[in-house]
């Protein structure tokens, strides 16, 4: 049986895989990718996320300005997200959050966008995309805030999740954390790095609340390391999984690609 994955995060914008989408596309089928979710991280290729799910019954698209490119966002930019959110194939905001490592832009803009969009999604009832980088207590306090101030974002059993941590830098201990605050993580081909301790932080919390993802162009999984990376290498993120945990690879597939159902789908995957 092939396994069944959803690539819950990759930046399939026409730049980066110009001519070659259909070949990659076609790839990532035959590896088993039945979904692939694209975040934007601007308002530019929030559109480009959307002309790809308009074009592709398989791909959804995420909507959000990232914090590496707030400083040359517009107040505008935020009521674009807002509209675009309209969409029936925008399953999440994202991405956004605040990253401290680069500081592409001030961290007071990266704040200023992250709650506006996390207010955004509240209103729009979506589920966010989180970037988090070096920042972690800046954005558990923002998380936490919103869901504090809306009684309708508490984490109740009968509601769908709020969101997800993509490429989540921190412990096991933070992951249970924002479990409590219902969100979930997800993790790319770092789980397959030599020097990051990902694969640990999976071990001890288990597969229940975990997406994977690609991060495509990014983030490329060992043994492909320096290539670009593209959905069809999420396999070597679940093989890497499943080893650790000792379950099947289809195991890995199945569980995940529910949990990023139960994340995104309550909103969407809605054929209208
Ligand atoms: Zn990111
Ligand atoms: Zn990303």
């Amino acid at each position: 049986m092939t396994p069944n994955y959803i690539d819950s995060h990759a930046h399939l914008f026409f730049t980066d895989y110009a001519n070659e989408l259909t070949a990659v596309l076609s790839r990532a089928k035959e590896a088993g990718v039945s979904v692939i979710i694209v975040p934007g991280t601007d308002v530019k290729s929030s559109r480009e996320a959307i002309q790809l799910a308009n074009q592709h019954e398989n791909i959804f698209a995420c909507v959000g300005i990232h914090p590496h490119e707030a400083l040359k966002a517009g107040h505008q930019d935020l009521a674009e997200i807002e509209k675009l959110c309209e969409h029936p194939k925008v399953v999440a905001i994202g991405e956004i959050g605040l990253d401290y490592h680069y500081d592409f832009s001030p961290r007071e803009l990266q704040q200023k966008y992250f709650v506006e969009q996390m207010e955004i999604a509240v209103r729009k009832h979506l589920p966010v995309v989180l970037h988090m980088r070096e920042s972690t207590e800046d954005v558990f306090s923002i998380v936490e805030r919103t869901v504090n101030v809306n009684p309708n974002w508490k984490k109740n059993s009968t509601e769908p999740m709020r969101g997800v941590f993509h490429c989540f830098p921190g412990t096991a201990d933070q992951a249970a954390y924002v479990h409590e605050l219902g969100f979930c993580v997800s993790f790319p081909g770092i789980v397959t790095f030599k020097k990051s301790n990902s694969i640990e932080v999976v071990k001890q919390i288990g597969i229940q609340n975990i997406l994977l993802e690609t991060d495509s162009p990014y983030m490329t999984p060992v043994p492909l390391r320096g290539k670009r990376n593209e959905p069809a290498n999420i396999v070597l993120i679940g093989r890497k999984i499943a080893e650790a945990l000792n379950i099947s690879e289809e195991e890995v597939a199945r569980i995940t690609t529910e949990n990023a159902m139960r994340l995104f789908s309550p909103h969407q995957f809605r054929k209208e």
